[in-house]
């Protein structure tokens, strides 16, 4: 294996040479520590299955055996037949939901257990069965249909398992949301407001009729007749490393570029997203790009890792790929799976012992996978 130690490089400025890019990662890993990090892998070998999100940084998913959104690695999890550990290099609700898709056997780790995701901790289980209960006083929430982004914590996957609801990722929200709205009067969507007003917007449904649900207000902020009266419930969350786009971003780009393409994630804001040429989730954006012209020239509106790397793939085929934002957007809860952490669990692995497991309990992974399930039926 090539053991690399290359420092992020963002690339935002057009007339700066892909050679003299700006390096703002941490550049003091040693290369010592990508030495031992695969010492240990090679000696933990093929019982060992490591997943990597295209947001992780370099040092750490060069590691990676498969990378993905999270989509494509809930797949392979579920795909894990003999290997007795799966680590994940993404964060805390990956690694969940590698946990509800492996055999009960195949032990799940995250090499940091600090790694969050702000978003799903926007969506916390007790608020959404407040709410559930607030509506319930006056409407029958069997009508409603509870879907949740895969960003969420299995709290909240078993909620919407539970309520007949599904999962959706960025790169299947729009069957998901079809499909929920042909069984159901209203759909309640958790945790990211972006992606569901987005992609309902995208179906056809009217601005007005989607309400942003605030758990801190009573009623979510609304009078009974609104709740009602509207068809989509949006619950207020986002994802901290999308909302840094604002439309002035594309504007300045189409003033520098005339002819450049803005391709955005759907986590990002309305405005944005209508001020792009297309919007798709990660494995959507790779491939657009990857099928796009020879010479073509993207501005990208997603987490900067996944930018860089594209861009330096695609200097080959004499296309340039420059991050949407002038600053870092970068996963910062992610990155909080250093190579030090790495290296750490690793080693607690071939010890035998584990940094750090992750579980679901039994109950939430059988109300979990009924959700799972239905999202896998539902997009084939
Ligand atoms: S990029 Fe946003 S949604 Fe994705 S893991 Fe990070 S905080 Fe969560």
């Amino acid at each position: 294996m090539a053991i690399k130690n290359t420092p992020t490089e963002i690339r935002w400025n057009p007339e700066q040479p892909i050679s003299e890019v700006t390096q703002t990662s941490d550049l003091t890993v040693s290369p010592e520590v990508i030495e031992e990090i695969a010492d240990l892998r090679a000696q933990i070998g093929k019982d060992l299955v490591m997943l990597g999100h295209h947001y992780q940084r370099d040092e750490v998913i060069q590691f990676a055996d498969k990378r993905g959104d999270s989509l494509a690695l809930s797949q392979y999890a579920a795909k894990v037949e003999e290997a007795k550990y799966v680590m994940f290099l993404g964060v805390h609700f990956m690694a969940e939901t590698a946990d509800m898709l492996t055999p009960k056997d195949v032990k799940v780790i995250l090499p940091d257990k600090r790694a969050g995701c702000t978003m799903a901790d926007m969506a916390d289980i007790d608020d959404i069965e407040d709410a559930w209960e607030q509506i319930s006083a006056f409407y029958d929430t069997s009508k409603i249909i509870p879907v949740t982004y895969i960003n969420s914590t299995a709290d909240v996957k078993a909620f919407v398992g539970e309520h007949g609801g599904t999962i959706c990722t960025s790169a299947n929200a729009r069957k998901i949301i079809e499909w929920a709205l042909s069984i159901g009067e209203k759909l309640f969507f958790f945790p990211d407001q972006h992606l569901g007003r987005n992609t309902c917007f995208d179906l056809g449904i009217p601005l007005d009729d989607m309400i942003v649900w605030d758990p801190e207000e009573p009623l979510g902020g609304h009078d009974q007749a609104s709740v009602k009266d509207s068809r989509i419930l949006l619950w207020r969350g986002h994802c901290s490393v999308h909302q840094h786009f604002v439309p002035e971003h594309a504007d300045s780009w189409r003033k520098r570029i005339p002819d450049i393409k803005i391709i955005v994630h759907p986590e990002c804001s309305f405005e944005v997203v209508q001020k792009a040429d297309y919007s798709g989730s990660t494995g959507g954006i790779l491939k657009t790009i990857r099928e796009a012209p020879e010479g073509s020239k993207w501005a990208v509106g997603t987490e900067n890792n996944l930018v860089n790397r594209l861009g330096n793939e695609m200097v080959e085929q004499g296309k340039e790929v420059y991050s949407l934002a002038p600053y870092a957007c970068l996963c910062s809860t992610m990155f909080r799976i250093s190579p030090e952490a790495l290296r750490e669990s690793l080693k607690a692995l071939t010890q035998d012992e584990y940094k750090w497991l992750i579980t679901v309990p039994d109950q939430i992974r059988n109300l979990s996978n009924l959700a799972l399930e239905r999202m896998f039926k539902i997009t084939g």
